[in-house]
């Protein structure tokens, strides 16, 4: 850490992911004096990986709200077209996000990988004079006179007025908070999920040879493939022909994500060239395997694996994205807690919608919390209501999400199971325009903003 934090803010946020630096931002734009906001990370920068990598409508639009848009837009690579498809490559539902042009300027994803969204974030929060403080993890919380006293495992200590926990699922502040995280249903971690998708393999790879006329990225092209044995997503994630420089590449490079089923036990934490081939060549679509048995025209090989991870999927939502907390007397106010992103929401990543969400809670908020700041009395209780409404709506939001991912999860399962629903029926759905249009906008977020 080059310089010390300084040990009072107004403002604390406690995580600098996506939606750490997001909230950032939109307090200065906000009118916020920079200041007044203290950032914090448990780790040094350039730790973070690729993760996320759509940006749907809704998040463009609140992204661009603020100045943050239009670096990603040209460092990533517009999506027009997502298919859903069998193994064989036959597609029976096409995602054309080119019908949102009615109802925004964007009628694209952009396809960045977070990594590069959390450093475009941060070069803008530098750009306005802030900087994240690090590495410094968060370990306890109390509330002291008119503050809340966040403390450090190294020992240092910070008062502010407002705490955003943006510290990801595993939150420690929602925790010492005293807020519960729990699936919206009541199901447990373990129930969660369906047993055939909850177990997730993502990398970004190269393969040895072209996939442009599979997946072709001008018009882009994504697909998501319902094999028999789970679900196999792949497309470009970077591309020499789109002025994408993820991992300083010059070849393509593509996300590869799909399902092991937990019956098959557990998948490496992190799967190099090897393991990751023989999850392509024993269930991925024939057109991407390397074993001329099941693709006789051209097989392909992995070539290089750039990141990797395997992760459980399962859904959860805080009981409240709001608490006020108080001391033991009439004079200690306390302070405020406020919950952004993961630390207030996680569910299966199906529709790429995790990291969306937390970004519109995190320009929203900035823009809240600044309008409280500014209010005529911002220190009187009745004026709490502002912040209690906004985590409400939010609340509303998230828990709107987690029920439309999960059905998501319940329709591309029941794709990989014909007695369940056949495909033809998909098929047929697949071709009428209002059903096309309605998934599309569902995807896109301009429903949930
Ligand atoms: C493997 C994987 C794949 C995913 N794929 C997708 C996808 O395709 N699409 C999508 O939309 N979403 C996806 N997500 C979800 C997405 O990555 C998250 O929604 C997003 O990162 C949430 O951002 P956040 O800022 O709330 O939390 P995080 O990104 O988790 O950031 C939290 C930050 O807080 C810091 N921190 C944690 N604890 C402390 C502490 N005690 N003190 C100080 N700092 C702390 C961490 O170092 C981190 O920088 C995926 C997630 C995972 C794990």
């Amino acid at each position: 850490m080059s310089q010390p934090p300084p040990t009072q803010a107004k403002i604390l946020i406690v995580g600098a992911g996506p939606t750490g630096l997001a909230t950032a931002v939109s307090l200065i734009k906000h009118g916020i004096a920079v200041h007044d906001i203290v950032v914090v990370d448990s780790v040094l920068s350039g730790q973070n990986t690729s993760r996320a990598v759509v940006i749907h409508s809704a998040t463009i639009e609140a992204l661009e709200s603020i100045g943050c848009f239009a670096k990603l837009d040209a460092a990533g690579i517009r999506m027009q077209e997502m298919r859903v498809q069998d193994g064989n490559g036959s597609p029976f539902l096409v995602n054309d996000f080119s019908s949102l042009h009615p109802y925004t300027k964007f009628p694209y994803a952009c396809i960045i990988s977070q990594a590069h969204t959390e450093l475009e974030l941060n070069r803008e929060l530098e750009a306005l004079g802030g900087q994240v403080f690090r590495p410094l993890k968060a370990v306890g919380m109390k509330p002291v006179g008119n503050g809340l006293q966040v403390s450090f495992e190294t020992g240092q200590i910070i008062t502010a007025q407002y705490v955003i926990a943006a510290d990801g699922a595993r939150s420690v502040i929602r925790s010492v908070a005293g807020i519960s995280f729990v699936d919206p249903q009541g199901l447990d971690r373990e129930k969660s999920g369906d047993p055939r998708i909850s177990q997730i393999i993502l990398a970004d790879i190269t393969f040895d040879s072209s996939l442009d006329h599979i997946f072709p990225v001008d018009p882009y092209t994504g697909a998501l493939s319902i094999c028999p044995d789970g679900l196999f997503l792949t497309f470009p994630l970077a591309h020499p022909k789109v002025q994408s420089t993820l991992y300083g590449a010059t070849e393509p490079i593509y996300r590869i994500g799909f399902s092991v089923h937990l019956t098959k036990g557990e998948a490496p934490s992190h799967p190099g060239l090897e393991v990751l081939q023989k999850y392509v060549d024993g269930h991925g679509p024939p057109v991407l395997s390397s074993d001329p048995s099941r693709n006789p025209n051209k097989p392909v090989h992995l070539k290089k694996v750039y990141w990797s991870t395997r992760f459980r999927t399962h859904s959860a939502i805080a009981d409240t994205f709001f608490r006020r907390i108080r001391g033991d007397t009439e004079q200690e106010n306390g302070g405020v807690v406020m919950l952004v992103g993961d630390a207030a929401h996680i569910h299966p990543p199906i529709g790429g919608q995790g990291m969306n969400l937390g970004l519109r809670d995190a320009i929203g908020l900035g823009a809240t919390v600044a309008k409280h700041i500014q209010s005529k009395d911002a220190n009187n209780d009745s004026n709490l209501q502002m912040l209690q409404d906004f985590a409400k709506e939010r609340h509303e939001k998230a828990s709107k999400q987690i029920v439309m991912t999960k059905r998501f999860a319940w329709f591309v399962g029941s794709l990989m199971n014909p007695w369940s629903i056949p495909y033809w029926v998909v098929y047929v759905m697949g071709n009428i325009s209002f059903f096309k249009k309605m998934l599309v906008w569902q995807l896109s977020g301009l429903g949930n903003r």
